[in-house]
């Protein structure tokens, strides 16, 4: 995978968690703050960080912003802030820009300036902390539309040594089980006779309601 180029703006807990997965995942990210104390605390994880206050358009210019692949807004509390730093890494040409909001409010702003990924943490967080809650076979899941959804769906002890074929979710509930995470390995597009196995992870495709079906027999 090509190593891409990060600005992340913000190192608070939400910005230096990206910068660091980023890292680990073999990119490379400069971090902004205006905070000298976090910046030292990252810089030696970080390829760059730098103490400078990014809602100064000079400064973003001389880092060379425009050279990111991507920039991550990550100032939350200051929306001021938030919205500048976001319309200087746009003008300035970073190629994608992604930014926290803190509040519908703030998200509404930052659609209509066009910016290409909004995050909610804490709301996105709390929904699907409720789900999880809510659903104990579920571990997590993609939501790929309003309507369309792919789930994982840890395999119960009562579905333990039964074939897909026996438990039939695509005959009872029209969802498929696209894949299975077995502690050995992962089957993509498992057959009719894959067994499953209680510490088995199943990667499950359908509507919202064809899933909330299936996980509903799953706890009966
Ligand atoms: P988190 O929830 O991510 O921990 P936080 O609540 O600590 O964030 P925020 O107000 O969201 O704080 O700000 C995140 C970071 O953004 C802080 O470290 C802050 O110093 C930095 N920051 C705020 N304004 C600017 C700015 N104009 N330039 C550079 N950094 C800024």
């Amino acid at each position: 995978m090509k190593a891409n180029q990060f600005i992340i703006i913000g190192l608070g807990r939400f910005g230096s968690s990206i910068g660091q997965e980023l890292i680990r995942l073999g990119h490379e990210v400069l971090g902004v703050d205006r905070d000298e104390e976090k910046v030292q605390e990252l810089s030696k994880i970080f390829t760059h960080a730098i103490v400078a206050d990014a809602t100064e358009e000079e400064v973003l210019r001389s880092i060379g912003a425009r050279n990111f692949d991507c920039g991550v807004v990550a100032i939350g509390d200051d929306v001021e802030a938030s919205i500048l730093a976001t319309i200087l890494l746009q003008e300035l040409g970073v190629k994608k820009v992604v930014a926290k909001a803190v509040s519908e409010l703030h998200g509404r702003v930052l659609e209509r300036m066009g910016v290409d990924r909004i995050i909610y943490p804490e709301r996105d967080m709390g929904i699907r902390v409720a789900h999880q809650l809510v659903s104990p076979n579920l571990l997590d899941y993609i939501e790929l539309s309003k309507q369309y959804t792919i789930a994982e769906l840890a395999v119960p002890q009562c579905l333990s040594g039964q074939s897909l074929e026996d438990v039939n979710p695509r005959g009872r509930f029209g969802c498929s089980i696209v894949a299975i995470n077995k502690p050995k390995g992962i089957i993509i597009a498992p057959a009719a006779n894959d067994v499953l196995a209680e510490k088995d992870v199943m990667v499950v495709i359908g509507t919202n309601e064809q899933i909330e079906q299936f996980q509903h027999s799953l706890n009966k």
